[in-house]
């Protein structure tokens, strides 16, 4: 834990074991925080918002860059304990880390250009300036699929706001946090901005969110916590951010560039072995270029070595935690029961950690659980379509709204699917929603607030208004 300044040990604090999910061997120990180290990583963060919120954005910039900086210097090391205590390839690691620092140097950037505004008065007496304050004590809580950069997400755009915040990382994955806070400490970031602890999840959260000196809450994760937490933050009128859960259509057209979407959809899906919020989940694909995109698909997702994130060579590394290995496994029983072909993979390895094969059900029905609860993790269904309207309404049909993706090279057809498509971002011909400067978020179920971007700091500020009579 970090709180105050300070790193803190297991030493007299319960603990808990984190695994290497490659191998499932024991890799560390986590101290766990109990009320009382909570209410002081609480009071830390207050503490720290009443000096750090007057601190010159400047300051607050070059300490962002340090730590940026820092975080570029350490990505081999910081990226190889991220593949041991979350399993995926070692170069998807270090490209995680090396991405954060990026996104880190912007909000150092962007935090210098957090503006108020001067609105006209009706009479010369009377002037009027609209100011955007920082919020205050943030609580935060991310997911392990990226341990390192959805924190790094809460994190910049928190203290670039003038906000502090006590953050809870991911149990099972836990040394990128660790790494977090060890590069903000050395960049010189003053006591209590940033706050880290670890717990029972809903207990940690449950004390933070009720904190009258908490204002506001960001959760990434799944769409049943978030709309717990979003509960609990209502009844406390307490600003929120929501990253939740996806289950991305794909609309394969068949004007499409076939071969090129196949190659590359292959290549996207089964980063982190799908433990994606915007991983292509749903594939629909048109008629006519059905069986060529199945064939050529299939053909890439075949070439895919699964093994060990950090033996060389290894494309796709063993899922987070054996919950993951038993839910895909239950969806594809689910599908294969209900008539769907199972067109490669299906199958969890044997042996040490947890292992599945990268998996593609073909025509699956829409009642399938597949085509309705968010897989997250290497499984992929397709059906083929005739019209554009019913691979609309289809791509549609479920409660969440966050990534979607189409093919085609028809002007026509991807403004009406970048039109009708229901979610938080649609990326037609290529999957471009990572870069800082764009807004990344959801719609629906999936969440609302957008992490990056000029909206990056919206969730961090409130508007204040001063009237003046001279
Ligand atoms: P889960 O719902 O048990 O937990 C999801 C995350 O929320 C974990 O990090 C967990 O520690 C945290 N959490 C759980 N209960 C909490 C509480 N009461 N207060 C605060 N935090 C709490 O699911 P899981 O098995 O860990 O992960 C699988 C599901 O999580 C997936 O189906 C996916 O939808 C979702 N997920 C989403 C993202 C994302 O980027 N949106 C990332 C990771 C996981």
């Amino acid at each position: 834990m970090y709180i105050d300044g300070e790193f803190l040990g297991t030493g007299t604090l319960a603990s808990r074991e984190v695994h290497d999910p490659g191998t499932g061997r024991v890799v560390g120990a986590l101290p766990l925080a109990g009320p009382g180290e909570i209410d002081q990583a609480i009071a830390a963060a207050h503490r720290a918002f009443l000096v750090w919120r007057r601190e010159s954005p400047l300051v607050r910039s070059d300490i962002l860059r340090r730590a940026a900086g820092l975080i570029r210097a350490r990505a081999s090391e910081i990226g190889r304990n991220i593949t041991i205590d979350q399993g995926k390839p070692l170069h998807e690691a270090v490209g995680e880390v090396v991405s954060s620092a990026e996104y880190l140097e912007w909000h150092a950037e962007e935090g210098r250009r957090i503006y108020g505004r001067v609105v006209p008065a009706r009479s010369p007496d009377v002037q009027q300036t609209v100011l955007r304050e920082p919020i205050g004590v943030c609580a935060a809580f991310s997911p392990w699929n990226f341990p390192f950069s959805q924190a790094l997400h809460k994190v910049a755009a928190a203290l670039a706001s003038g906000c502090t915040l006590v953050l809870k990382g991911p149990e099972e994955s836990p040394s990128a946090i660790v790494a977090l806070a060890q590069a903000f400490h050395d960049a010189g970031l003053p006591p209590g901005c940033l706050n880290i602890v670890w717990g029972v999840p809903s207990e940690v959260s449950a004390q933070l969110i009720a904190s009258p000196l908490v204002r506001k809450v960001s959760f990434t994760g799944s769409v049943p916590v978030g709309k717990h937490l979003a509960s609990l933050a209502a009844a406390q009128m307490k600003r929120m951010t929501m990253e939740l859960g996806g289950h991305a259509p794909v609309i394969v057209c068949d004007d499409a560039d076939i071969d090129r979407a196949a190659a590359m959809l292959a290549a996207y899906k089964f980063r982190n072995a799908g433990q994606v919020c915007v991983s292509p989940t749903r594939f629909f694909v048109q008629r006519g270029a059905y069986v060529q995109f199945v064939d050529r698909f299939v053909a890439a997702v075949k070439g895919i070595r699964v093994g060990y994130g950090l033996d060389a060579g290894t494309m796709m590394g063993p899922l987070a935690n054996e919950r993951r290995v038993a839910t895909i496994d239950a969806l594809v029983q689910d599908a294969a029961a209900n008539g769907a072909e199972i067109a490669v993979g299906g199958r969890a390895l044997s042996g040490d950690g947890c292992y599945f094969e990268p998996t593609i059900v073909l025509a699956p029905t829409s009642e399938a659980r597949l085509m309705n609860e968010e897989p997250f993790g290497p499984l992929v269904g397709i059906l083929p379509f005739d019209d554009l309207d019913a691979a609309l309404a289809e791509a549609n049909r479920l409660p969440f709204g966050l990534a979607s993706y189409a093919f085609t090279t028809s002007t026509r057809n991807a403004h009406r699917i970048s039109r009708e498509l229901e979610a938080g971002m649609v990326n037609i011909n290529h999957f471009g929603m990572a870069p800082a400067e764009i807004p990344f978020g959801g719609i629906k179920d999936s969440g609302f607030g957008s992490e990056g971007g000029t909206e990056t700091f919206d969730g961090y500020l409130v508007t204040k208004l001063i009237t003046q009579l001279n």
